[in-house]
This record gives structure tokens, C-alpha cells and sequence, in this order.
């Protein structure tokens, strides 16, 4: 019997949306007619994590502002509160006697992956059920990697959960009189405010940015994602959308899908040679991307299966390497944009203001941390954590720890900063406009300042070692000694054999009978990059397989992202 005077619960958190939300389609189905109410918690816990910035509590107000009114059309209200997260359940049950709280599972921080247990534990306490289902393709209670693929594609093929309007016969009374603390910015949360010139919140920019993406910039996604100068535009910028939620991955997929399959219709009938280039670039674009999407929920099943990872070693044989050696200045430097390396400085100075960088300028400024500075990727993930407005803890971690070399699966990928520089930004267009103290170095010393003679550094108005710093390390030499060190540690016999282990828990496998694996397009792409490998021999680093990329050495794709 359901009692309709008893409202259903519905807590929102990482899933700002009303589009295919399954746990507000459940709450409605499982109300049968009774009223369904939202709630959004701002916790202070959250709140005062270090990978927490003003520009998440900014982007997190726009995405609510658009909820609270979609909510509104479906007959929902959207209830916020200020409080610890089984406290606050605790006085809503109180408040309006639900029996039944509905949510997605949420691939968090420890400090979120603790809350939820101390929430379950009072759920079963009180006699609250607390329903937790999917939002993305992380499986909870995996027993296998194997057969992951197939339902990652299961789930993104799957129909959306449309969410009907809520009737909400009887339990309305309850639910209109419950106090909510509106909807906050950093000023009500007492943060200081965002300095950040960032991409806007909210479900409708998410669509936006997804159909100008699909439509208009995704074309040239594919060989314009690595350089800092044609990434900003060239890549989807969907990640802050997906971190919080305000469009699903099933969504992005099914909309690239629909897209690609356009393409491929267009391309059968498309007759001139502009034409048929344009869709060319759009396929290969579109194959990208879409591998990127289940790299998405690949990186996150990590985390999900292993949750000590956000802070551990995931080859515990690594342990011991850096963490005694974090040099504050050197951190401070690299946080600043001060290491004397043009194009990681500039990179640092545009994240810091930007929230946002590509990937390959992320495992760039990661690597230099890591390798050339020999720093700890626990204090370098935070601070970029706090920076990045799609902070996702599953792929951020895991990252952190593959550009770190302390995975044990993954071939070292050490990126050349200065190198880099010369290939991704030329003409220094990204240097100078970061790092306005080498506006006025000629272009023959600006990737690498401190080779200036001294008259050089007068007339340019640059005095290296005053306006800009000399090179906090010796690249090279760093590198030499980083290379030794990991060496030492991942051939010891114990880190191999418990580097098989971690290769069983975390890799990806290369299951080739996948729906996706049997498409037409990509059984193409598959043979032209056969075709060109064995042409040419790509090295160990650059081998790239469908899905697996991410395992073989740092993601990149022959087809667009080049060498490091
Ligand atoms: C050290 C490091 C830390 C990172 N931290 C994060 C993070 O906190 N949050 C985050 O969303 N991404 C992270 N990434 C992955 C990647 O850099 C970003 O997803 C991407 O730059 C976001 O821009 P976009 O949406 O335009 O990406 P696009 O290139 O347009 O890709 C589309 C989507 O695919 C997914 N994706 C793309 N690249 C990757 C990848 N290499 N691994 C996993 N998923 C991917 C993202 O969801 C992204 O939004 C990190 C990468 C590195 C090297």
C-alpha cells in the first residue's frame, strides 16, 4: 500500500539535471501519484575539502538556479539545506515522515565515500530505504574488469529515464512548509569570492556547449585538442557539465552517436572531394571523442573498485619514493608559474584563472611535478583539483598517478617541457599571453629564456634570474635521475608481480567483441591505423588501440594527439 501522504526524497548532489536522471524517475514511479521532493545539501565537510574552490561553489549555484526551476515544471520542489548530511536527513524525516530516500551512487572523495556510509548506517537504523542507482557507467560491486566494456555500452545504449511530472497527491502540505536555505553563493557560504573567468553553470549551457560542440567546433576536434592555442575551442569542454551533472554521459554518448551515424549517412552520398574531406575529419573527430567518453567512466572505475587510491600508491612498491622529498619551493614555484619553463608556467598562470586546461597541457604540467621536480602527486593533485572546475575525483586521481609513474602499468610518460612548447605553441602566442615578462624576448630564445645572452635579456627588458626565473632544475638531469629511480623500484621482482595484480584489478581490456568494437566506422579506423602501424612501426608509447589506449602508455591517439 502506498501511504500518498508520505512524501518520496530525492538527493541531489553530483547530478544537476532533470534530463535523463534516473533516481528522479525512479522517486516519481515509486511515489505512485504522492508527492516527490528535492534536496540539496550544502555540507560543510564538502565544503572545506582542499580540492574545494570558490569556482565549484559559483558553477554548483548556476546548475541549482537552472534545476530549481526545471524542478518547478515537474512538480518537484527542490529543498536546500545547510548542515552534515545524516543530520539533516534526520530532521527532513522528522519533518515530513519519508520513508524512502532516492540518489545515484557517487564515485567520491574519502570525505564523501565516509558520508554515505554514515548515511546508509542511519538509513537502515531509522527504517529509511535508501536507494542508490547509476548515473554513468561505473559499476559498483564490480567483481571483474572483465566484461566491463560490454556494459559500459549496455548502459550508454540504454533508453533515458524521462522523468514524468509529479502528480503529487497528498504529502504537498509537508513538503510547502519545510524551511530551505535558498540557493547559495560563495558570499552566503562565507568563501571568498570567484576570481575565476570560467565556463557558465547549468543544464542549458550544458546543451549548448554539447549541440555547438556536435555541430559547429567538434570538427576540428581531432588534431586540435593538444595545442593550448586551438584546445579551448577544439575539445567539447563538456567536463564541468559531466563533473556535476548537468547532462549525462548517456546523454553526451547518445547525441555523438546520433551525430556520427549522420556523418556516415552524409559521407555516402557527399560527392565533392571538400565535402567528403570535411566528413572525414568529422569521423575521425567523432571517433575520438567517443573513445574519450569511455575513458570517462574507465578512469573512474578505478577509484570506485579501490577507493585508497585517492590517496595510496596504487603500486604499493612506489611507496617511499617521493613523499619525504616534497620541496615547498619548488611546489610554490610550480603552483605559481615561476619554474622558468615558458610553457608550464603559462599553463599553470591560465589554469589559476581559466579553470580549465587540455589534456595534454594537464600531463604536461603533471609530468614536469612529478618528474622533473620530483614532487609527490598528492599535494600537485589537490592544488590542480581545487583549479580545475570539472574536478572528478575517479579520473583525476587515477591520472595523477599514471603521469606520476606509480601505477605500475603504464609505460613512464615524461613530457619534454621545452619541446612542447616549440611543437604546441610555436610562435608563443600562449607563452606571452601568460607570462607577460617574456612579452618582448625574441622569438629564437623565447622557449627557452635563459639561453639569452645577457645583452639580449637588457633589450628585451626580461633580466632572467629578476622579471623571470632561471630554471628551477636542470630538465634533463632530472629526469635522467627520475628514470633511475622508478627503474630501481618497478623492476624489483615483487613491484612486477604486484603490478600483474594491479594490471588485473584496473586494466582495460581489449574486448574486441564490444558493440561498439563491431561498428562499421571503427572497424575501419582499426584497419587504417593496422595499415599505418605496420607501415611504420609506431613506438611502445604511441601504440593505440580502441579503449586501451589509456593503459599503453597516456592516451594518445595516432589519429590526433601525436608524441609527447
Ligand atoms: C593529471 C590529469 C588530471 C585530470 N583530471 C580530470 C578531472 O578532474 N576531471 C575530468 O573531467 N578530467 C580530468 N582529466 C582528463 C582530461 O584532461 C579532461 O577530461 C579534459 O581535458 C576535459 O576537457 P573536455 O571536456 O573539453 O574534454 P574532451 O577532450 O572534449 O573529452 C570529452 C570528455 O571525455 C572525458 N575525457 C577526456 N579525456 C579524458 C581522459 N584522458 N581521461 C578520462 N576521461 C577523459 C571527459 O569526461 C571529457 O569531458 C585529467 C587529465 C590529467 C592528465
Amino acid at each position: 500500500m502506498v501511504d500518498h501522504a508520505v512524501p518520496v526524497c530525492v538527493w541531489v548532489k553530483r547530478d544537476l539535471r532533470v534530463a535523463d536522471h534516473p533516481a528522479l524517475a525512479e522517486a516519481v514511479a515509486r511515489a505512485r501519484g504522492g508527492a516527490v521532493f528535492a534536496v540539496f545539501l550544502y555540507e560543510p565537510e564538502v565544503l572545506a575539502q582542499p580540492e574545494w574552490d570558490a569556482s565549484h561553489t559559483e558553477f554548483q549555484r548556476e546548475c541549482l538556479a537552472d534545476l530549481e526551476v526545471a524542478l518547478g515544471r515537474l512538480g518537484i520542489r527542490l529543498v536546500t539545506r545547510r548542515g552534515e548530511a545524516v543530520a539533516m536527513f534526520d530532521e527532513l524525516r522528522r519533518e515530513t515522515g519519508f520513508r524512502l530516500i532516492v540518489a545515484h551512487e557517487e564515485t567520491g572523495t574519502g570525505v564523501t565515500y565516509a558520508r554515505d556510509r554514515r548515511l546508509r548506517r542511519w538509513a537502515r537504523e531509522a527504517g529509511v530505504e535508501f536507494l542508490e542507482l547509476p548515473q554513468t557507467g561505473v559499476v559498483r560491486r564490480l567483481g571483474s574488469r572483465n566484461g566491463w566494456n560490454r556494459l559500459w555500452e549496455q548502459r550508454m545504449e540504454a533508453p533515458q529515464a524521462d522523468v514524468p511530472r509529479s502528480t503529487g497527491r497528498g504529502g504537498h502540505a509537508s513538503i510547502a512548509r519545510l524551511a530551505s536555505a535558498g540557493i547559495l553563493g560563495c558570499r552566503d557560504l562565507g568563501q571568498s569570492a570567484d576570481t575565476k573567468d570560467r565556463q557558465r553553470g547549468g543544464e542549458h549551457a550544458a546543451s549548448e556547449v554539447l549541440d555547438d560542440f556536435l555541430l559547429r567546433r567538434g570538427r576540428h576536434y581531432s588534431g586540435g585538442i593538444s595545442s593550448p592555442l586551438s584546445s579551448p575551442t577544439s575539445c567539447s569542454r563538456l567536463s564541468p557539465y559531466l563533473a556535476f551533472g548537468a547532462i549525462s554521459m548517456r546523454t553526451v554518448w547518445q547525441a555523438s552517436e546520433a551525430r556520427r551515424r549522420e556523418v556516415r549517412a552524409n559521407s555516402l552520398t557527399a560527392t565533392s572531394p571538400r565535402d567528403r574531406a570535411d566528413l572525414k575529419a568529422w569521423q575521425r573527430s567523432l571517433n575520438a571523442v567517443q573513445s574519450r567518453l569511455h575513458w570517462h567512466c574507465h578512469f573512474m572505475q578505478k577509484l570506485e573498485d579501490e577507493p585508497a587510491i585517492e590517496f595510496h600508491n596504487m603500486l604499493r612498491a612506489a611507496d617511499g619514493l617521493r613523499e619525504a622529498e616534497v620541496c615547498p619551493e619548488r611546489l610554490a614555484a610550480w603552483q605559481a608559474g615561476r619554474t622558468g619553463y615558458p610553457l608550464v608556467d603559462a599553463c599553470m598562470r591560465s589554469l589559476v584563472t581559466t579553470g580549465w586546461l587540455a589534456f595534454r597541457m594537464r600531463a604536461l604540467v603533471v609530468s614536469f611535478a612529478s618528474y622533473s621536480l620530483w614532487l609527490h602527486w598528492r599535494p600537485t593533485g589537490l592544488f590542480l583539483a581545487r583549479h580545475f572546475l570539472d574536478f572528478e575525483p575517479g579520473i583525476h586521481w587515477s591520472q595523477l598517478q599514471m603521469q606520476s609513474g606509480t601505477t605500475g602499468i603504464n609505460m613512464l610518460r615524461i613530457y619534454n617541457p621545452t619541446k612542447q612548447a616549440i611543437e604546441q605553441d610555436p610562435a608563443g602566442v600562449f607563452i606571452r599571453r601568460w607570462v607577460p615578462e617574456l612579452a618582448g624576448v625574441p622569438p629564437a630564445y623565447l622557449h627557452m629564456p635563459w639561453t639569452m645572452p645577457v645583452a639580449v635579456q637588457r633589450s628585451a627588458g626580461c633580466m632572467i634570474g629578476h622579471d623571470y626565473p632561471a630554471p628551477l632544475v636542470d630538465h634533463a638531469a632530472a629526469v635522467r635521475e627520475a628514470k633511475r629511480r622508478l627503474a630501481v623500484v618497478r623492476n624489483a621482482p615483487a613491484a612486477r608481480s604486484e603490478a600483474r595484480g594491479v594490471a588485473e584489478r584496473h586494466g582495460s581490456r581489449r574486448d574486441r567483441r564490444g558493440a561498439m568494437q563491431q561498428d562499421p566506422v571503427r572497424r575501419t579506423l582499426a584497419r587504417e591505423i593496422t595499415r599505418r602501424r605496420k607501415a611504420a612501426p609506431l613506438p611502445d608509447s604511441q601504440r593505440w588501440l580502441p579503449f586501451a589506449a589509456p593503459e599503453s602508455g597516456g592516451n594518445p591517439s595516432p589519429l590526433d594527439d601525436g608524441s609527447s
